[in-house]
């Protein structure tokens, strides 16, 4: 299987990721943890990104297609993948659809997770997530147990100022790649607003469908 899970900042897609790449046996690839990887290693892409993502604004299409097209040609996405937070522009779907084309291979689903915009502010600005476990909690909805709290990491941009940012930037940016899937017959919406996994298992009702 070869997926993308489209939404809102806040949405859930992280969260419904790790849930569905081990039932579905297939490598989760998330553009924003591999950006995030190359700025804490301090790489040439990590120091590039690094300005925009602190801001909530999007890193330039070429920088993200030129890493995400070398990272699924790996061994591990052979078996299919999981794409999270790529692509997030109409150039970037396009760039997609051309490097899948040339190989060969297709798009089985894009599911678009969808979130009122009113919740996502709170959703993303009482986000946690644990270094050491990849977990992902949330302060109210999800609370994370005591004894890692310490741990927790609160990302640089997901404060309600740049929640805001991302926001916008979904609407005018990400949003025209929903028809450009749904054309293609391979959309599938699925309401997020509901406990993580009601939505896992609607996300597995339309994916079986
Ligand atoms: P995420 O973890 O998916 O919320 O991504 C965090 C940040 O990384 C975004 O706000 C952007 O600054 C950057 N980013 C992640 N994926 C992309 C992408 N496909 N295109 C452009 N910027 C991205």
């Amino acid at each position: 299987m070869r997926m993308i899970l489209v939404g809102p900042p806040g949405a859930g897609k992280g969260t419904q990721a790790a849930s569905l790449v081990d039932s579905y046996r297939i490598t989760h690839i998330s553009s924003g943890d591999m950006l995030r990887a190359a700025v804490k290693e301090g790489t040439k892409l990590g120091n590039e990104a690094d300005g925009y993502m602190k801001g909530g604004k999007l890193v330039p299409d070429e920088v993200v297609i030129g890493m995400i097209l070398e990272r699924i040609k790996k061994p591990d996405c052979e078996q299919g993948f999981m794409l999270d937070g790529f692509p997030r522009t109409r150039p970037q779907a396009e760039a997609l659809d051309k490097a899948m084309t040339e190989v060969g291979v297709k798009l089985d689903a894009v599911v678009l997770i969808e979130v009122p915009d009113a919740m996502l502010e709170e959703r993303a600005v009482g986000r946690r997530s644990d270094p050491e476990t990849g977990k992902i909690y949330h302060l109210k909805y999800n609370p994370p147990p005591k004894d890692i709290e310490g741990r927790l990491v609160h990302r640089k941009d997901d404060t309600a100022e740049a929640v805001k940012t991302r926001v916008t930037k979904y609407h005018s940016e990400t949003a025209p790649i929903v028809p450009f899937y749904e054309e293609k017959g391979i959309l599938k919406r699925v309401d997020g607003n509901a406990k993580p996994d009601e939505v896992t298992q609607r996300i597995a009702a339309v994916l079986n469908s």
